[in-house]
């Protein structure tokens, strides 16, 4: 079996993952009460709420735990959820609460597990929204009266440009909200300790086995090459990576997202680039993201138009970019480049639904999944136990069907890319 390293070449987490557990893949005829279909934060998280509940949850992944975005992403906390002026919409009055105080659920369940289950990850607090444009600073401006309104316990501040440059050591941006309430961890130790935490609790989890097909039913049985586990409910947790059921493609865009990582900056270089040690993220739809890895790496994140896994090109097409945001690191070396598939729904609105009564699926958070599949995890586990209000804030909103949309995604992205940097130059 290869280890977790293997599984993840060319990520700076998979490098400096911590102790790996290794999963048997699933052989013979299991039961369970619920089986779930993937082991990134969606079904982790899903099975680590069940389990905590006392519920007998088998989890299946095709690869390894971690394996897909959530052990590849830039590793930033964000508030929010993607799609939120449609949610709010179609709540109607009490819409702006509920969204708001979902949109920050995921923190706490993220803050709290990592407390329980001393989850080593790096877990460390601060955020800066960074504006390119006049437009930006009047949505931070509204961001932070939101913020203030709702008594937001930790700190958040406007920071001029001034500011900005003496936070993070760059003349790219005209302002900032700092946000001590989002902020960043290694997300592949993350994933792993709760998959970790989730087995202590009860949970069986099997590795290298791809689910083929879900024998839907009063029972649905799920099937791998070698075995099946059938179980009283089923939660698809495959997001952009998933390839089983047809009518969950064709709504969400599979988008590839890429980072690079340099090798540790110095001590002076960090006193400039970011003393604060805070996660940083443009508001551009088409966006780029960048932080401080633990020992001191600058990772910087964005997206290239190349679908690929070649380190080479994603160095040559991301490196640029980073110099246009710090040409005082012309000279350092890039130790790392990878990339993953990132669920992008065509409305933008996080799917959480049924394909039958029993058979359950989430995915398509954009670029907030690290926040809200933790709440989506939970999510899922109050629906199977019967409680389903936040799950219908979700379900009853349809998504947006763009026939070919998994099929074609390559040819589709790129024109949607082009036409959302149009919009971005705006
Ligand atoms: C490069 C990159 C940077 C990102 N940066 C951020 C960020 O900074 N902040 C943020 O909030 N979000 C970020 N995201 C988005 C975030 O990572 C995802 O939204 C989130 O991890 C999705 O988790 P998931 O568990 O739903 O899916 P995944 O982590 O992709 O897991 C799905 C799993 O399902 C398995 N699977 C699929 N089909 C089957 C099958 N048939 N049988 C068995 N297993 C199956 C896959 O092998 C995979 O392990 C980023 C994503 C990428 C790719």
């Amino acid at each position: 079996m290869p280890s977790q390293a293997q599984a993840h070449t060319g990520s700076y987490y998979a490098a400096t993952v911590n102790q790996v557990t290794d999963y048997a893949p699933l052989r013979g005829a299991q039961n369970a009460d619920v089986c779930v279909i993937g082991a990134g934060f969606t079904g982790i998280s899903t099975a680590l709420h069940l389990a905590e509940r006392g519920y007998d949850v088998h989890v299946v992944e095709a690869n390894r735990v971690g394996w897909g975005a959530s052990g590849r992403n830039g590793g930033e906390i964000i508030d929010g959820i993607s799609g939120k002026a449609k949610i709010t919409k179609h709540l109607g009055a009490d819409g702006e609460r509920i969204v708001w105080e979902m949109g920050w659920a995921g923190h706490e369940i993220i803050r709290e597990r990592v407390e329980t289950y001393n989850i080593q990850c790096d877990l460390k607090w601060g955020y800066l929204d960074v504006a390119i444009k006049q437009r930006h600073l009047r949505d931070q401006r509204s961001e932070w009266e939101k913020l203030q309104k709702h008594d937001f316990p930790y700190e958040h501040r406007l920071l001029s440009r001034d500011e900005t440059i003496a936070t993070i050591g760059t003349e790219a941006y005209i302002g900032a909200l700092l946000n001590m309430g989002n902020g960043h961890l290694h997300p592949l130790n993350l994933c792993i300790g709760e998959a970790r935490a989730a087995v202590s609790c009860g949970a069986t989890i099997y590795e290298q086995s791809p689910v083929l097909k879900i024998e839907h039913g009063d029972k649905p049985r799920v099937i791998t090459g070698q075995g099946s586990v059938t179980a009283d409910f089923v939660v698809i947790a495959g997001n952009a990576y998933h390839f089983i059921e047809r009518q969950l493609r064709g709504n969400m865009f599979p988008v590839n997202s890429y980072i690079i990582a340099t090798e540790p900056l110095s001590e002076q270089q960090v006193a400039v680039v970011n003393p604060k040690d805070v996660a940083v993220c443009d508001p551009n739809f088409v966006l780029q993201y960048f932080r401080l890895s633990a020992d001191k790496r600058l990772m910087f994140g964005g997206r290239c138009n190349y679908s690929g896994d070649d380190p080479e090109i994603i160095k040559k097409t991301l490196v640029p970019k980073m110099l246009r945001i710090y040409p005082q690191l012309a000279d350092v070396k890039i130790d790392y480049a990878w990339g993953g598939k990132v669920g992008i729904p065509i409305n933008r609105v996080p799917q959480l639904g049924r394909i039958s009564k029993n058979v359950f699926y989430s995915q398509g958070y954009s670029g907030h999944g690290v926040n809200v599949t933790h709440l989506a995890g939970q999510i899922m586990a109050d629906v199977i136990a019967g409680t389903s209000e936040r799950f219908d804030v979700f379900a009853n909103i349809d998504p947006v069907i763009i026939p070919g949309a998994h099929t074609f995604s390559n040819q589709m992205v790129s024109l949607g890319i082009l036409y959302m940097q149009l919009k971005d130059r705006l």
